[in-house]
Order: structure tokens, then C-alpha cells, then sequence
């Protein structure tokens, strides 16, 4: 492919490989894939193995360097538990040791958000259900609580605890599965 994004892209992509993670797919087995058919908010949620996706190009280079890490503590799997937390913070150090604070600052913020939802409340719930709102799309015939523990597992939650939580998961899910239901039958 030559189109200019993606080379954009896979240029930030091995800068990235070379001064983070400079130990891991020493084989290179793993590729970059721009993939704009992803749904909303899917570059995670659509993992795959040896493939690194993004459903398109940021414009902003500091976006693109901070999707690219969040991408690639991910290339063990698709949960965003404590393992990926983990690789995000090393990545954090890692940045602030390169001179590079404002990404440093990104990365432990997307970590925050994740671990502890008092600290950005508000958007951190946000997210949250549009992250329920997109598992119901992709995970058609599934009950509220089938897809909840989905959502819940991938945030290193039980439901038990996403439903304390996230109070509105239920309301936000059921909803979405009754949308869906009904778009359905138009469609
Ligand atoms: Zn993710």
C-alpha cells in the first residue's frame, strides 16, 4: 500500500516497536492493518493475533504514538486488566525517560481512567457504555448479562462489580439491545 497515512502510520509503528518495545515480536510476525470498517471505538475490541489495527490514521502524531502503545500492550490479548495496565505504565516510564512527559502523562491518564473510574468519573462512564453500546452490535442474540460480563472481563472487572460501578450498564444495555433489535427488523 502507498497511500501517504499508512506510511505515516507504519513509520510511527516501528519508531514506536524500536524505542518501547524494543524486545517484543523480535520475529516480526506482527503487522500494522488500517481497518476503517471497524466499528466505533473498535481498535480494541476487534483484536486479532499478530495484527496491530487501527481503524484510521490520527493526524495528530502524539494521538497516533499513544494509540500505536495502547495497541501494543494489547498484542497478548484484548483485556484492558492489570497485564495491560501494567505494559502501559512501564510504557509511561519508558516515555518520561525519553524527555517525553506529555505522552508519559497520556498513557498513566488512560490508565487512571480505566482503574479507578472515581478519579475521571464522567468520561471514564462514558466510555464505558459506549464500550457496552458497541459490544451490543458486535455480539448480536446475547443477553444484557451475557454482554456485561464481556464488557466486564475486558475491563478486569466481575459484573458484579461493572453494575456497582457503572450504575446505568443494565439500563444502557438493554436499551441497546432493544435498538438493535428494532433496527433489525427494519433492516
Ligand atoms: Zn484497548
Amino acid at each position: 500500500m502507498t497511500d501517504p497515512d499508512f506510511e505515516r502510520a507504519q513509520k510511527a509503528y516501528e519508531d514506536i516497536r524500536a524505542a518501547f518495545f524494543p524486545r517484543w515480536d523480535r520475529r516480526r510476525s506482527w503487522k500494522l492493518e488500517i481497518d476503517p470498517s471497524l466499528p466505533r471505538n473498535g481498535d480494541c475490541g476487534t483484536w486479532k493475533p499478530k495484527t496491530i489495527t487501527l481503524q484510521f490514521v490520527l493526524a495528530d502524531a502524539e494521538e497516533l504514538d499513544q494509540l500505536l502503545i495502547h495497541e501494543i500492550c494489547h498484542a497478548p490479548g484484548p483485556e484492558h486488566g492489570s497485564p495491560w495496565q501494567r505494559r502501559m505504565m512501564a510504557a509511561a516510564t519508558k516515555a518520561e525517560a525519553l524527555g517525553r512527559s506529555q505522552l508519559s502523562a497520556r498513557l498513566k491518564e488512560e490508565v487512571d481512567g480505566l482503574r479507578d473510574p472515581r478519579s475521571k468519573g464522567e468520561a471514564s462512564a462514558k466510555y464505558v457504555y459506549s464500550t457496552i453500546e458497541d459490544a451490543v452490535m458486535e455480539l448480536p442474540g446475547l443477553s444484557s448479562d451475557e454482554i456485561l460480563a464481556r464488557v466486564a472481563q475486558s475491563r478486569g472487572l466481575s459484573l458484579a462489580e461493572l453494575k456497582m460501578r457503572y450504575k446505568r450498564s443494565e439500563k444502557v444495555c438493554l436499551k441497546a439491545i432493544q435498538e438493535e433489535a428494532l433496527y433489525r427488523r427494519k433492516a
